[in-house]
């Protein structure tokens, strides 16, 4: 079975978030524990805490079915030492608040290697800072997304994924969300029939599915291989409507929350009626 949902708005309150999505028919939902674009933020009340964990039950959202995402500031393969700190600091707060929230999986993106430091070197700090974090508290997923590889961001090869998940030591904490957008325009073909069995075996060999944890379903506004992180609404970018059918209908997705991030939230609702009357 599908759960397919948005990265819907916490305004007002994490508590918000599992109502949003009820309301637009969602399975799963996606949001953000804090304010995106700060590095910290105030402590959870105990209202938003009882408030977000009532409304979840409510509507039949458990955690496997919902993917947090970190803030866009943290860049765990910082090349500066203090800056590094600082996000670790920032990521490290943000996976205590999924505990406090009784959320299982934290989805973040690789990290950036600026161009001060290799590839290498960067995989090897976004290992040692999952590590540490890990060291520090139980229970809590780090969800990496592969990315369209824009600018010095990390996570654009199946590769990347893989290396990270090679050097953290306990395995049972570590995920996988791939983002349909990013693998496109990252060089991944999924458009055409033969190029998406090829890059999801690929992805199995290198990586393995037992590691996918979920999926951010999104069309493109940029073509194939163009290493840009545009989002476009179902059906009406590059992809088009084909491989998203294909998605509804291959089990591989299935039991994983599958997240809209497209830009148009007027049309999430109409969106996720569309994708579910695709299954066959
Ligand atoms: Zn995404
Ligand atoms: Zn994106």
């Amino acid at each position: 079975m599908k759960y397919i949902g948005a990265h819907v708005s916490a305004a007002g309150g994490v508590e918000n978030a599992p109502v949003n999505a009820h309301q637009i028919g969602a399975k799963a939902f996606a949001l953000f524990i804090k304010n995106q674009k700060q590095w910290y933020a105030k402590e959870l009340t105990q209202q938003n805490i009882d408030g977000f964990k009532e409304n979840c039950e409510k509507y039949g959202y458990t955690s496997d079915k919902i993917l947090p995402h970190d803030s866009y500031l943290i860049n765990l393969g910082n090349p500066d030492p203090e800056k590094l700190k600082m996000s670790r600091n920032s990521f490290l707060h943000e996976i205590r608040r999924c505990e406090q929230l009784g959320l299982t999986m934290l989805n973040f993106h690789p990290g950036s290697h600026l161009k001060i430091i290799s590839e290498n070197e960067c995989l090897d700090l976004i290992a040692e800072s999952l590590n540490i974090t890990f060291d520090k508290t139980k229970g809590v997923m780090a969800v990496i997304e592969n990315t369209a590889g824009q600018g010095s961001n990390l996570g654009y090869k199946f590769e990347h994924l893989a290396q990270i998940i090679d050097k953290v030591e306990d395995k049972s904490r570590i995920g996988v969300c791939l983002d349909t957008c990013h693998t496109y325009t990252a060089g991944y073909d999924i458009k055409s029939v033969e190029g998406y069995k090829k890059t999801f075996e690929d992805f199995d060999s290198i990586v393995g599915f037992n590691y996918l944890k979920g999926i951010h379903l999104n069309d493109s506004k940029k073509p194939l291989a163009s290493r840009v992180d545009r989002h476009d609404s179902i059906g009406k970018g590059f992809l088009g409507e084909e491989v998203f059918q294909r998605l509804m209908n291959d089990q591989r997705f299935d039991d994983m929350p599958i997240i809209l991030e497209t830009p148009d939230d007027s049309l999430w609702a109409e969106e996720i009626r569309w994708l579910y009357s695709q299954v066959y």
